[in-house]
């Protein structure tokens, strides 16, 4: 069965202290509330990722992961972190392809596809995410959109490394804006990403690929997003900012 995952994206926010408590209040409040076959991920900024990845490996029930690297294995990149060095923290995954690095740093397909394979040479989990935008959206070729970004990021995969990875579907327009997917808005565009899959690599790994839902979770629309058939949990940007609110989305699979 494939897994339910909860993963914040505290993105560039917490300072060292502040990160560090959010942490800890988290992985005290989920401490009784994991189910079998959930995963919580909490993804900081850099800074935070040794002493939170020290701090979960006490409490268990919490991972941690990075919101980028860089796609070469080490060398003169002044600023940059590499996949081998994010590991060595201690932390197990990483955000790639999410909108706002497609959009504030240019990052592209090709780009993301070589920062998918370094994630996973250096033993880090990919958390892939595609979306489209509201022009998008409303022209109708959204399908297209997530097909081409499925294609050219992932698809290169062999079905051994692609059963690695977790999926994300955060529709640009609904990141940060309040604005959520509704549930059945959601469900079609999943059901499209996995049906993608089943074709690609066939029924088995489709079935096994956990697929999150980004874009103004939080505690009132999570039970209706995630009781839909291909919706296999959220990648939560401001709700993971408030132990609260990023518990009570956890809670939903209780
Ligand atoms: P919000 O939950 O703040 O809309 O952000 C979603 C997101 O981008 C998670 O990666």
């Amino acid at each position: 069965m494939r897994k339910k995952i909860v993963a914040g994206n505290w993105k560039m926010n917490m300072d060292y202290q502040e990160g560090i408590s959010l942490f800890s209040e988290v992985a005290n409040m989920v401490k009784d509330e994991v189910i079998g076959n959930q995963q919580i991920i909490v993804c900081s900024p850099f800074i935070h990722l040794h002493s939170i990845a020290s701090l979960a490996k006490e409490s268990e029930n919490v991972s941690v992961g990075a919101q980028n690297i860089h796609q070469e294995d080490a060398g003169a990149y002044t600023g940059e972190i590499s996949a081998k060095q994010v590991r060595s923290t201690g932390a197990e995954y990483v955000i790639l392809g999410h909108s706002e690095r497609r959009a504030y740093f240019g990052e592209s397909d090709e780009l993301l596809a070589q920062k998918v394979n370094i994630a996973l040479t250096h033993g880090l989990i990919p958390i892939f995410c595609i979306g489209e935008t509201r022009e998008e959206r409303e022209s109708g070729d959204f399908f297209d959109v997530i097909k081409t970004q499925l294609e050219k990021g992932v698809f290169h995969l062999s079905a051994s490394d692609f059963s690695k990875i977790i999926l994300a579907y955060e529709p640009v327009w609904a990141i940060g804006t309040g604005l959520t997917a509704s549930p059945e808005q959601a469900q079609e565009v999943h059901a499209f990403i996995r049906k993608q899959i089943e074709a690609k690599y066939g029924a088995a790994v489709a079935d096994e690929t956990s697929v999150l839902y980004g874009g103004s979770c939080n505690p009132k629309n999570a039970p209706d997003l995630f009781s839909q058939p291909d919706i296999d949990g959220g990648l939560i940007g401001g709700a993971s900012l408030k132990s609260r609110d990023f518990t009570d989305i956890v809670k939903v699979f209780n």
